[in-house]
């Protein structure tokens, strides 16, 4: 007799299963529909494996099912959106959701999202109103603009604002900064998008501002500058700064747009960083519009910033597509907390958690470390080492890449498991921790760890190797 044959008649029948599960499901409120999803997901998982063949091991009784299948319910019951503790030591980590908000953001966040609201309504004349003007001026006292739109994120403000200057006309941009952000941004590719025409000029490492003013013809809309982001060219390179190509533009009556990305409205040099260009620089330098992200440098919600030209601004907030990547009410709310905190810088640097934590001082980090270290300690958990280690972090989102941070790290050295299982586990845990693997060690890089945390990372860690060893 076909010994698969066998194992497959006497796989479980998915009603008899629910039955035997019924007391649980109703103990603990589980929908049926969630039981049932868990029971047929866990017996095709064992059918699939025996029909594959190799050495499967069936659950021996109906207790071994049983708690496969509490398992699986347990696994599709909890949310799949989770909380994380990021422990990378990069600031702005995509991947990780960029940037967290400050409390005042959070604040009006709640606000908007659990109440009614004057979104678009004017509580002075009791008339409609508009859902921009909330943050409009704002951004403009800040940056130093004429006019300010906000919309869905950065790259559909350059789609927009492309689209709305340049359709169907010739848009001149270096070959350096031609680049490809993450998650498929690429300039050429929303340039195709917009219905603009890419002219490249220069040489990859190289461009002139002649390049640009001999590409220049009757059918050129305008000329583009793009931040490189997470990309650099050391060595032999020049690039035409803002006000030279600010310069061609007004002799040839063209507008220069700048795709800033990260664009900071602070300077970071105050944290003894490398300059980066603020925002109000590159308008003050002429160009006559600016985009950039609202969740990078400038700590805020996923948000896509265009300010400039009051006459530029207006024609983008005519085009239909301004319906399509309009923000919504969360992130007007947040952004706005955001914003209020940059009049007074000092007060910013404190309040908004990315500029705090790109800010934090190496002792404030050290101490942080040694807290972590010290809960840990008083309960000794068998089965890894701990130590305090100088690390190196990131700003992350494409600001000043080849830039590390100063920091410190507890590093976790397991005795009886490898790193590789750790690091695993820990992505798994109930609050995951995802950090750094170097030379063999798990590090937590403690800058990118929030003070609230420090408690529950400990007790996880605790538990984790009491359960371990
Ligand atoms: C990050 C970035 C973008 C995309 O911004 P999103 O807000 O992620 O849409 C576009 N251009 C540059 C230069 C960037 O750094």
């Amino acid at each position: 007799m076909d010994q698969k044959a066998e194992m497959l008649r006497n796989l479980p029948k998915v009603d008899e299963c629910l039955l035997e599960l019924s007391d649980f499901i109703n103990q603990q409120g589980v929908p049926l529909r969630i039981a049932k999803k868990a029971v047929q997901t866990t017996i095709d998982r064992v059918r699939k494996g025996i029909l594959a063949g190799g050495d499967i091991t069936l659950p021996v009784d109906r207790s071994a099912w049983k708690s496969l299948f509490v398992d699986q319910i347990g696994q599709l019951q909890r949310s799949r959106f989770r909380r994380v503790i990021n422990g990378t030591g990069v600031v702005i980590h995509t991947n990780l959701g960029r940037s967290l908000l400050s409390t005042a953001a959070l604040e009006q966040l709640i606000a908007g999202a659990g109440y009614y609201s004057n979104l678009e309504f004017d509580l002075h004349s009791g008339k409609r109103g508009s859902r921009y003007a909330l943050v409009e001026d704002i951004i403009c006292d800040l940056a130093g603009a004429e006019a300010a739109l906000v919309v869905n994120n950065n790259a559909a403000a350059v789609l927009i604002a492309l689209d709305t200057i340049a359709r169907g006309r010739e848009v001149i941009v270096s070959r350096g900064e031609l680049v490809e952000i993450g998650g498929s941004f690429r300039i050429p590719d929303v340039m195709a998008k917009s219905g603009a025409e890419l002219v490249e000029v220069g040489a990859t490492n190289r461009t002139h501002l002649y390049d640009y003013e001999r590409a220049i013809t009757e059918r050129t809309g305008l000329l583009l500058r793009v931040h490189t982001s997470n990309f650099r060219m050391i060595g032999f390179t020049a690039a035409v700064p803002a006000q030279e190509l600010v310069a061609l533009g007004r002799t040839k009556g063209l507008p220069v747009m700048e795709d800033l990305g990260s664009g900071s409205l602070i300077d970071l040099e105050r944290f003894g960083l490398p300059a980066e260009p603020t925002v109000q620089e590159v308008l003050a330098a002429g160009v006559d519009l600016v985009t950039f992200s609202g969740d990078k440098l400038l700590g805020g919600p996923q948000a896509g910033v265009i300010v400039g030209r009051k006459d530029l601004v207006d024609q983008i907030k005519r085009n239909p597509l301004n319906r399509a990547l309009r923000i919504d009410k969360f992130t007007l709310a947040s952004l706005e907390g955001t914003l209020r905190a940059y009049y007074d810088e000092s007060l910013a640097c404190k309040q908004i958690p990315t500029l705090r934590m790109i800010g934090e001082s190496q002792s404030t980090i050290k101490k942080r470390a040694s807290r972590l270290l010290r809960r840990i300690g008083k309960k000794s958990p068998d089965g890894c080492l701990f130590s305090l280690v100088p690390t190196v972090s990131r700003v992350g989102g494409g600001a000043l890449p080849e830039y590390g941070l100063d920091s410190w790290a507890v590093q976790l050295q397991p005795v009886d498991v490898p790193v590789s299982t750790l690091e695993r586990d820990f992505r798994r845990l109930q609050i995951p921790l995802i950090g750094r693997v170097e030379h063999d060690r798990f590090h937590i890089d403690m800058r990118t760890i929030q003070d609230s945390e420090i408690a529950l990372l400990a007790d996880q860690l605790v538990e984790y190797f009491s359960l371990v060893c």
